[in-house]
């Protein structure tokens, strides 16, 4: 090699890297001290304890706002502020089941988000088994007219949660099928994994042109009773399912920062959902969430400024149909964000990670590795994708590192009244906190430019 070839490999090795902000060390300063952290269990209890269940648009979302504005002031975040936008009302009414003859006897059912109600009298029907979603797509038009449509499945517990991808089209799409083929109400197997006399709630959703029929989850053992007893013989039912729509009210997201030094350096926006079912306390869905990501935000801020805003966003309304992460991204699309994260799967310990990084900046998933192993944290292959609240800015081509919880015991807990704090594990959260801290440390210091990724639509 001559001289002037090694001065030019020199000059080149030279130019394009800068120096870290942060340092391998201060990133695991940051984590051991969050895996001491007390906000995230004072944030999730205080929530659950103090607000309770937080249905979207309603009076009880309204105060849950009120106290976040209120906890995150204190916390020392700045730009605290709630942004409203307006949404339909769903409220649960009276919910019954019964059998009638001979095997007479009461079942437990909670109705599905957006179901239609039986009306002032209860509704008296027979019951139409179906073992899967495909039977009953195979049912021909017509044939359910004036019966109830029971559609069973075969969902079971796994660590990524991705059974709930596949079986939850029961919950989601099953009672508009059976309704476009003449039912008078829709019963469904919880989409859960316990042997409790829970049901697990949830949003339906109606194809276009679709009249909502009465749709309602059976508690998985009263499912497995349910199937017993239709193998016995023709079942009738007594069902009152009484919900209301309510027309359009007020939600919204509350809004926290921690200002960057670097303004042009972009946002980096994490946080989970304010709203909850009505039948727990929503403490795993999603209190624990809000409380992960508020409690790392502080806890990367402990090395200095960060050269990037971190925005913390509770988001007001997902449960019913991703409503806050739409308006965020309405209001927010044109600010420059760079990454965006949503904890959204409970308090369980991170057990994976993934990233969605822009080429120039993959060497922040390899200095993320480092921080992460202590935890008992692998690197996984996939590509991240993102949560339902940070899907929309996701669109526009932002960046994503997905921290994934173990879900072997979230769907036995999942929208039902077991959704409660005493199911957090006070170490697991801690670990969820060092883990997120350890990520926010490490982007939001990131020497490296974090360019737009291609467009990921989501699922
Ligand atoms: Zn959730």
């Amino acid at each position: 090699m001559t001289k002037r070839l090694l001065l030019a490999a020199a000059a080149a090795f030279a130019l394009p890297v800068p120096a870290l902000a942060q340092t391998a060390a201060q990133v695991a300063s940051v984590r051991d001290a969050a895996m001491k952290d007390d906000v995230a269990w004072d944030v999730v209890e205080g929530l659950t304890t103090e607000i309770g269940q937080r249905l979207a648009a309603t009076e009880a979302e309204a105060r849950a706002r009120a106290w976040g504005v209120q906890k995150l002031t204190a916390l020392g975040f700045k730009n605290v502020h709630v942004e409203t936008y307006r949404m339909p009302v769903w409220v649960r009414g009276v919910e019954t089941a019964e059998v009638l003859g001979g095997s007479a006897q009461k079942l437990t059912v909670a109705a599905l988000g957006y179901s239609g109600s039986t009306g002032a009298q209860p509704l008296e029907a027979e019951v139409v088994y179906f073992a899967s979603l495909a039977e009953l797509q195979a049912a021909a038009a017509g044939s359910l007219k004036g019966k109830i449509a029971f559609i069973d499945h075969a969902m079971v517990p796994t660590q990524d949660g991705s059974q709930y991808g596949y079986y939850g089209a029961v919950r989601r799409a099953g009672p508009s099928i059976a309704a476009t083929k003449g039912a008078a109400a829709v019963l469904i197997r919880s989409i859960g994994t316990d042997h409790h006399r829970n049901p697990h709630t949830g949003v339906t959703t109606w194809a276009k042109g679709v009249s909502p029929i009465a749709a309602a989850a059976l508690s998985v053992p009263d499912a497995e009773q349910l199937v017993r007893l239709v193998k016995r013989g023709p079942v009738k039912l007594r069902l009152s399912i009484t919900p209301q729509f309510k027309g359009e009210a007020e939600s919204g997201n509350v809004i926290a920062d921690i200002p960057g030094s670097d303004s042009t350096a972009g946002i980096i926006v994490v946080g989970g959902h304010l709203d909850s079912w009505d039948l727990g306390t929503g403490a795993i869905d999603d209190a624990s969430g809000v409380a992960i990501t508020t409690a790392a935000a502080l806890q990367a801020a402990k090395i200095g400024q960060p050269r990037r805003t971190i925005r913390v966003v509770w988001f007001g309304a997902e449960e019913v149909g991703g409503f806050g992460g739409t308006a965020y991204a309405k209001a927010h699309g044109k600010e420059r964000h760079v990454l965006a994260m949503e904890s959204d799967f409970g308090a369980d310990r991170v057990w994976k990670f993934e990233t969605n990084l822009p080429e120039g900046a993959k060497a922040i998933g390899d200095r993320l590795e480092t921080a992460l192993y202590p935890l008992g944290i692998e690197r996984g292959r996939e590509k991240a994708h993102g949560g339902t609240d940070v899907e929309p800015i996701l669109a526009l081509g932002v960046g994503t590192i997905g921290l994934n919880q173990d879900g072997l015991r979230y769907f036995d807990l999942h929208h039902t009244p077991d959704d409660t704090l005493d199911k957090i594990d006070p170490a697991q959260l801690r670990q969820n906190v060092a883990a997120w801290a350890s990520m926010l440390a490490i982007a939001a210091n990131a020497p490296e430019d974090i360019g737009p990724v291609a467009a990921d639509k989501g699922e």
